[in-house]
C-alpha cells in the first residue's frame, strides 16, 4: 500500500475543486445571497437547508447538520475513502498527486473506478464507431432508421454496435492496455473457458451515462435470431461504477432540463428517451431494466429544487395496458411524498412515445405529456372501473374502497381534492364520501386495508346470507313476498308490472324467478304453494318460503286484497325511487358537451321515471297504508 498523500497536494486539489462545482453534479443549487442552497443529500427534505459556501469551501445542512469540505461531501455521498476523494478530484482537475514515501503512481484500488471509466469512454467510442462502419451493423442502422432517427441523432445519444464475434471489445480494449479485471469488474468482458469474451454480442447499444457524462454501463438491444442470450434488453449489470437502482438513462442530458422546468418525465425504453429529446421532451429519462423505486425518486427529488412547498412534476407514460397499469399502482404504494406531484401520461392507443412519434409526429409527443393527469387519478378510474355504478350497492364498495386511497396520501390538503374527486366519479354525494372518509380514520389503525380486494363482478349473485334477509332494508320486500305467496291470486293482476329488479336481496331474487315460472291459480288454491315449493331448488330458500308462507302480514287482515296491492306498488315505488337515483347518479358523470347523446338519453329516461313515479304514487294513495 502506498503512502499519504502530501498535504500542500491534498490542500492544492481542495482550492482546485470548487465545492459548489462538485456538489452540482449531485444536487441543485441556486443562489442565495453569498450562498448557494438546495435540497440536502443527505436526508429527504422537502424546502432546502443544505447549504454550501463556495468561498469556504464548506457545506452544511441544517436539518441533519451534516458538514464538511468537499472531500467529506464526496466520502459521504460515493461511499469514499479519505484518499479516494483526493485522488478523484485530483484526477479531475488533472493533479498529479505525490506521496510521502515518495512514490508517486497511483495505487490500484483508489484509481479502479478511473479505470473503470476509462474503460467504458473506450467502449463506448468503440462501438459507436463498429455502429456507422460495420458490415454486422447494418441491422443495427436500419433499426436506427426505422425508429426514425437519423444518424445525427445517433451520434448525440452515442449509439453503438456491439460486434457479433465476441471478442472484438477485449482485444481492442487490452491493446490499450487495460488488464482483464479491469474488463470483467467493469462488466465490459465475462470469463469462459477461453478466456476472456465480450459481455454484448451482436446487440445494438445504447451507452449509459451518470449526471456527469460519463458513460457507466451499457443497454443493448436483441438483432439477430441465433443470439443465444434470448432477452431483448440486457444492461450491464451491477458493477463498482454501475448501480442500477439510482441510474436513469438520459438523465445526463435531461438534468439541466429537469432541474429548470421542475418537471421530469419517466419513459420506459431508450428509444422513447431519444423520441422525447428530438421532440422537444427535453426531461425524458428511463429506467434501465428496473423499476423506478425510492432511490431513483431521490434522484429526481434532488434536482428538481423547488421551494418551500414542491411542486416539481414527474411524469410517468405508461403503456394503457395492465402491465404499465400495474407499474403505475406500484408507483403509488411507494414513496407517497412523491406521490402528491406524480402524474401519468397514458397513450390511449397504448403507443410508448416513440411509435407515437412514428405514427403522429413530435408535436404528438409533446401533447401526450401534456395530457398528463395525477396518478391518483389515474388509480382511482382504475380501481371504480371494477365496480358497476350504476348499482347503488356497487357505488357503496365503490366509495369505500376509493376513500381507503385518501387516507393513503399524506398531503392533507390534497385529500379534500381528492374525496371531492370521488365524488364526482362514483356519482354520489361530497358529504357522504367525506362521512365514509371520517369514518375511515376514526377506524383502529389494525384494520387492514381492502384496496387490493376486487369488487364482485357485475351479475354475480354472492353467497346467499339468509341472515341479512331479515334486515330492516328488505322490509317491503319480505312483505311483498308474504303477499304473493299467501294471496297468488289477489296479487296476479300485478305481478306484470313486478320484475327481478324490484327484488334486491338475492334472496328474494331468487324466489322471485321460481314464483314467476309458477302458473297463477284464478282463486283460492291449496295446491299453488306445495307446487312451487316442490320447484324451488335449495332447502334454504324453501325454508324462507315457508316463512313467508306462514308468517303473518304485517299490516293484519283489514282488506287483504288492498294489502297486497299495497305492498306490491310500495315495492314498485322503491324500485323507480332507486332508478331514479341511479340515472341522476349517472347524469353527475355525464359530460353534457363532450357526451350529449348519452346524456340527453339518459335525461330522457329520467322523464319517464319521474313520471312513473308520480303514477305509482297517485295509485298508493286511497290504499289503506300499512
Ligand atoms: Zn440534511
Amino acid at each position: 500500500m502506498a503512502g499519504r498523500i502530501k498535504d500542500e497536494d491534498i490542500q492544492l486539489v481542495r482550492e482546485r475543486a470548487r465545492i459548489d462545482e462538485v456538489i452540482e453534479q449531485y444536487v441543485t443549487l441556486r443562489n442565495a445571497g453569498g450562498n448557494r442552497i438546495g435540497l440536502c443529500p443527505f436526508h429527504d427534505e422537502k424546502s432546502p437547508s443544505f447549504n454550501v459556501r463556495p468561498v469556504q469551501g464548506f457545506y452544511r445542512c441544517f436539518g441533519c447538520d451534516a458538514s464538511g469540505d468537499v472531500y467529506k461531501f464526496l466520502m459521504e455521498i460515493e461511499g469514499l475513502t479519505f484518499v479516494e476523494a483526493v485522488e478523484r478530484l485530483a484526477a479531475k482537475y488533472g493533479i498529479t498527486l505525490r506521496y510521502e514515501d515518495g512514490d508517486s503512481g497511483p495505487r490500484r484500488d483508489p484509481q479502479q473506478r478511473n479505470r473503470l471509466l476509462e474503460a467504458h469512454r473506450e467502449a463506448g467510442a468503440f462501438y459507436a464507431a463498429a455502429l456507422q462502419s460495420s458490415a454486422d451493423a447494418e441491422v443495427g442502422r436500419q433499426f436506427v432508421k426505422d425508429r426514425g432517427f437519423d444518424q445525427a441523432a445517433a451520434e448525440t445519444f452515442g449509439m453503438g454496435f456491439a460486434p457479433r464475434g465476441g471478442e472484438a471489445l477485449v482485444s481492442h480494449l487490452k491493446a490499450k492496455g487495460f488488464t482483464d479485471d479491469e474488463l470483467t469488474i467493469g462488466g465490459l468482458a465475462a470469463r469462459g473457458s477461453r478466456g476472456l469474451y465480450d459481455r454484448f454480442r451482436g446487440r445494438l447499444l445504447w451507452p449509459i451515462r451518470e449526471m456527469t457524462g460519463e458513460i457507466i454501463g451499457f443497454g443493448a438491444r436483441r438483432m439477430f435470431d441465433d443470439d443465444r442470450v434470448e432477452a431483448k434488453y440486457l444492461n450491464t449489470s451491477e458493477t463498482p461504477i454501475y448501480k442500477k437502482s439510482q441510474v436513469l438513462y438520459g438523465l445526463d442530458m435531461a438534468r439541466k432540463a429537469i432541474s429548470s422546468s421542475s418537471q421530469a418525465v419517466i419513459v420506459e425504453g431508450y428509444t422513447d428517451v431519444m423520441a422525447c429529446h428530438q421532440a422537444g421532451v427535453m426531461t425524458a429519462v428511463a429506467t434501465c431494466g428496473t423499476a423506478f423505486g425510492e432511490d431513483h425518486a431521490r434522484v429526481m427529488r434532488r434536482l428538481m429544487l423547488d421551494h418551500d412547498a414542491f411542486h416539481g412534476e414527474v411524469i410517468f407514460t405508461f403503456d394503457g395496458d395492465e402491465a404499465g397499469q400495474r407499474a403505475a399502482l406500484k408507483t403509488f404504494s411507494g414513496d407517497q411524498q412523491f406521490v402528491a406531484q406524480t402524474y401519468v401520461a397514458v397513450e390511449p392507443r397504448g403507443m410508448d412515445p416513440c411509435d407515437l412519434r412514428l405514427a403522429d409526429g413530435d408535436a404528438a409527443v409533446r401533447e401526450l405529456v401534456a395530457s398528463r393527469i395525477p396518478l391518483y387519478r389515474f388509480v382511482l378510474d382504475n380501481m371504480l372501473s371494477r365496480y358497476d355504478l350504476d348499482r347503488g350497492d356497487q357505488r357503496v364498495d365503490a366509495v369505500r374502497e376509493a376513500v381507503t386511497l385518501a387516507s393513503s396520501i399524506r398531503d392533507k390538503s390534497k385529500v379534500d381534492e381528492l374525496l371531492r374527486e370521488i365524488s364526482g366519479r362514483v356519482g354520489v354525494d361530497i358529504e357522504q364520501v367525506r362521512a365514509e372518509h371520517r369514518k375511515r380514520a376514526a377506524a383502529p389503525k389494525a384494520t387492514p386495508t381492502t384496496s387490493t380486494r376486487a369488487a364482485a363482478p357485475t351479475g354475480d349473485v354472492p353467497t346467499i346470507q339468509v341472515s341479512s334477509f331479515g334486515a330492516p332494508q328488505f322490509f317491503d320486500e319480505r312483505e311483498a313476498l308474504k303477499a304473493i305467496v299467501q294471496h297468488p291470486h289477489l296479487a296476479k293482476s300485478l305481478i306484470d308490472d313486478l320484475d327481478e329488479n324490484d327484488f334486491t336481496h338475492p334472496i328474494s331474487q331468487e324466489l322471485w324467478g321460481f314464483i314467476k315460472a309458477m302458473p297463477w291459480p284464478d282463486g283460492p288454491d291449496a295446491n299453488w304453494l306445495p307446487k312451487l315449493s316442490d320447484s324451488v331448488a335449495s332447502d334454504e330458500l324453501k325454508r324462507v318460503l315457508a316463512v313467508a308462507a306462514v308468517e303473518p302480514m304485517r299490516a293484519g287482515e283489514r282488506n287483504t286484497a288492498a294489502v297486497v296491492e299495497s305492498v306490491i306498488v310500495r315495492l314498485q315505488l322503491l324500485t323507480t325511487a332507486r332508478r331514479i337515483n341511479e340515472v341522476k347518479s349517472k347524469l353527475q358523470r355525464t359530460n353534457p358537451i363532450d357526451e350529449a347523446e348519452p346524456y340527453n338519453r339518459m335525461f330522457g329516461e329520467l322523464i319517464a321515471l319521474e313520471q312513473q313515479h308520480r303514477s305509482l304514487r297517485d295509485r298508493s294513495i286511497g290504499i289503506p297504508t300499512l
